[in-house]
């Protein structure tokens, strides 16, 4: 039990929303998160609803209007601030800027400058509940800066956010009583800024709520120094809620847990958020609902197959590009797949969902050599899967997992001849790519020789060009000991 005359505060929040507007098998959609925010804040007014990133970019709902109508709609649920994730950078640094204005709340990050060390966003928001003041702080994964097209990041530099949150929670204190990290870093393994880093390093964060790894945390995860980190997974499937209870300007009892659509059952969805969200996707329907052909066969495009090998719809694209360009080889990262495609009728909006970024189609002239050194850099996690794992097109490799990275790739065909490594080629890829991205650098040392409109143009073309696309696995990418 607490003191008496403590001062009950709770927090909502989500994180990794990826624009999932709508209700689906566990996503509960925007209508219904907003239901459980109404709940919480009229059972407690002492409230906040805070975002930890990875909201405005996923689905067509968020893609076909730049980000925009994930904004309309954060706007109608309420909520109170959020810090930038990685793919809310996906349109590019310009446009976030945009989507900020239109927010009615704080878009919060301590460590995104520009080269003149100057800040984009605001670092911190004091609010001052029940007498309570609480600091808030924004942190961005500064794995964004190759996470993204580095064009939607030009100008930007991301700082250490331990360095920066240090700096923040000195000055916090003075001032608030309480303080919340809103970061979107991450637990994983491959991160290197994690939130549990930024813990760990820094003294004096109360809560830390958590967001990039899409991280399911039932109860919150304790730090050896106290901070609490909280994070809801992904996709609308939960709802973070923590309580906490503040006398005399200390935290003297706090407790975190997660909703899903199950525990949250008997709640209302948010009928104003619900009919923003209809009339938007209404807007958007006949757009998507356009046919483009039809598949034979199930399109794989789920993560773990086409960041690990040869899938049917990643040779499907690699052709797509070829068809486009009448380049000699096409390569394009399974990262930038997004989805799946069903059997039957293809719908643009799949293709869109396919391929999210607006990437466009570029050709180089490469020489052989560093079309090995490219398909060295893809497969150097595999059988792990890796965003850079290359689909590609009028060619095929073997890979040797035995050999060590930069050493595995061999026995490269290009159409059909022995990869010659002082010759050139001709390489359709995307912008992405062509750029350095998933640290296809090779790359980035090429003038572009040709660009060809973007890639969801391409499938789009193409498979009205086939009528019906039957993609097979068809040993473009093997494993097999070097000889
Ligand atoms: P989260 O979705 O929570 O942020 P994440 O973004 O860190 O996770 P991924 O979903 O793996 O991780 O996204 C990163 C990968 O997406 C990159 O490695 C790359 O393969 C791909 N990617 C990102 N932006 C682009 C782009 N503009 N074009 C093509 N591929 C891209
Ligand atoms: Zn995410």
């Amino acid at each position: 039990s607490v003191p008496a005359g403590s001062k009950h505060i709770t927090l909502l929040h989500t994180n990794d929303m990826h624009a999932r507007a709508v209700a689906n098998g566990g996503d509960m959609g925007f209508a219904k998160l907003a239901g459980i925010f109404d709940s919480y804040r009229t059972e407690n007014p002492n409230t906040l609803v805070l975002d930890a990133g990875d909201a405005v970019h996923g689905t067509t709902f968020a893609t076909l209007m730049n980000g925009s109508s994930v904004v309309d709609v954060m706007n109608l649920m309420g909520y109170d601030a959020m810090t930038p994730g990685n793919h809310e950078f996906n349109y590019g640094t310009d446009r976030l800027l945009a989507l900020t204005e239109s927010m009615n709340f704080p878009v919060l990050s301590a460590n995104v400058k520009d080269k003149e060390d100057n800040l984009l966003f605001d670092p911190y928001v004091i609010k001052e509940i029940d007498g309570v003041k609480i600091g808030i702080f924004g942190l961005t994964t500064p794995e964004t800066a190759y996470k993204t097209h580095p064009k939607n990041v030009e100008n930007v530099v991301f700082t250490d956010p331990a360095e920066e949150a240090q700096a923040i929670v000195d000055k916090l204190e003075e001032e608030t009583d309480i303080i919340i990290a809103l970061g979107h870093l991450g637990l994983d393994e491959s991160s290197v800024d994690t939130s549990a880093k930024v813990a760990e390093e820094v003294e004096g964060i109360d809560i830390f709520i958590d967001g990039h790894s899409h991280t399911v945390l039932e109860e919150g995860l304790k730090a050896d120094n106290g901070t609490l980190i909280v994070s809801t997974g992904e996709y609308t499937q939960h709802v973070g809620v923590v309580d906490i209870w503040v006398n005399e300007g200390k935290i003297v009892d706090r407790e975190a847990k997660l909703l899903n659509a199950e525990a949250a059952e008997a709640i209302k969805p948010n009928e104003a958020v619900e009919a923003k969200v209809a009339a938007i996707l209404e807007e958007q329907k006949e757009i998507l609902a356009e046919e483009v052909g039809e598949a034979a066969v199930h399109l794989e495009g789920a993560r773990e197959k086409v960041r690990a090998g040869e899938t049917n719809l990643g040779n499907l694209l690699a052709d797509a590009l070829l068809f486009v360009t009448k380049a000699d080889v096409a390569m394009t990262n399974g990262g930038g797949i997004r989805d799946s495609i069903n059997e039957g009728v293809i719908t643009k909006g799949e293709v869109i969902t396919v391929l999210p970024f607006g990437n466009q189609i570029v050709t180089l002239k490469v020489k052989g050599a560093d079309i090995k050194a490219a398909l060295e850099n893809g497969v150097t996690d595999y059988p792990n899967p890796r965003g850079a794992f290359p689909q590609v097109g009028g060619m095929s490799f073997k890979i040797d997992p035995s050999a060590e990275a930069g050493k595995r790739v061999h026995s490269i065909l290009i159409g059909g001849k022995p990869l010659d490594e002082k010759a050139e080629y001709t390489l359709a890829t995307n912008d992405f790519m062509a750029a350095g991205g998933d640290e296809y650098l090779m790359f980035g040392q090429y003038p572009q020789a040709g660009m060809f409109g973007s890639l969801d143009e391409a499938l789009i073309t193409y498979i009205q060009e086939l009528g019906t696309a039957d993609p097979k696995v068809e040993g473009r990418i093997t494993e097999a000991p070097a000889p």
